[in-house]
């Protein structure tokens, strides 16, 4: 099994979704982050989004790492704040699955355009904002001879925040073509490497018939899923530090490694390694608190040799276990 850790690289204000005022103070945190990177010989994907992309401050960091060799860089595109604005600002229009297909492609290529003209490099891996994709973005993602995706959320139903629905889908990677994102096929163009979402009992889908069962019941679905987790009877877990801790993030690694899977994913947020940027980062306490799960988690992965490969890397990975 093989490791690959990607990272949306965002500015600072999570959930509010300015056009112009987007600051990126966050971006510093990242020099602390790829130290602890180099440690574990990652070279991890920042998937940056167009504010970053033009920071003064975030150019000099990134421009470092990269003459360094210590890092790749990804897109990650936030419709809000990426030219160009033909579309009104609301909710809706937050994932990029909602907009008009040719406004798709525009946002994204003028994202593409711009990592590629101010870092020198061609950016291969993409993860959309809010998770928003569909075929169109693959669509567009082909076009501009994109390789990797990694916006699916397994077991997650987006619609709530008026994206997709992916509770059905699963952690394996696999190759796909634009027209179909959930169809497997091993001449597809694409790579689709979701998140690595499971759980912790093997059987995942039953697992996750019985938590889809239990969370579909309005009144106390919650206190339901939480007697499950408790019990040891469901429990989801994913390779994101920010909302699992260390043993759950070793666990579902396990479990992973149990089904023979051949790449995992860990991801998390950029704003989500300073304090009180994100919602699950407070205080300084769940900055070190973050911190430490990555290391732990980065200490497991070693110990159980399981290799950390470049992005980059990762469609021929795929590819091959087909
Ligand atoms: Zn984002």
């Amino acid at each position: 099994m093989k490791l690959i850790v990607t990272i949306d690289t965002e500015e600072d204000n999570w959930g509010s979704y300015s056009r112009t005022d987007n600051p990126c103070t966050n971006i510093e945190q990242l020099l602390r982050l790829q130290e602890l990177f180099d440690t574990y010989d990652v070279k991890p994907a920042y998937l940056i989004t167009y504010p970053v992309v033009n920071d003064a401050r975030s150019q000099v960091i990134l421009k470092q790492f990269l003459r360094d060799e210590r890092c790749e860089l990804g897109t990650h595109c936030h419709p809000w704040n990426t030219p160009p604005f033909e579309e009104e600002l609301n909710a809706e229009n937050t994932m990029l699955t909602n907009l008009q297909d040719d406004l798709i492609l525009k946002k994204i290529t003028t994202l593409h355009a711009a990592i590629s003209e101010t870092f020198g490099v061609t950016p291969i891996a993409f993860r959309s904002g809010r998770f928003a994709f569909n075929s169109e973005v693959a669509k567009a993602l082909a076009a501009l001879d994109y390789k990797i995706d990694t916006s699916i959320t397994p077991y997650e139903d987006q619609q709530a925040y008026l994206g997709p629905d992916f509770s059905d889908r699963t952690p394996e990677s696999y190759s796909f073509s634009e027209d179909d994102i959930f169809l497997p096929r091993s001449d597809g163009k694409l790579v689709e490497i979701p998140l690595s979402t499971g759980y912790l009992q093997n059987n995942f889908y039953i697992a996750n018939r019985l938590f889809k069962f239990f969370h579909q019941k309005p009144i106390s679905r919650l206190r339901i899923i939480g007697i499950l987790n408790k019990l040891g009877i469901v429990n989801r877990a994913c390779l994101c530090p920010e909302t699992n801790t260390e043993q759950e993030m070793i666990g579902i690694a396990k479990v992973f490694m149990k089904k023979d899977f051949k790449i995992v994913n860990m991801m998390f947020h950029s704003t989500s390694i300073k304090a009180g940027l994100s919602p699950f980062t407070k205080t300084v306490h769940d900055e070190e608190r973050i911190f430490n799960r990555i290391k732990t988690l980065l200490q497991f992965t070693k110990d159980a040799g399981i290799e950390n490969i470049r992005v980059s890397e990762a469609s021929d990975v795929v590819r091959s276990a087909l």
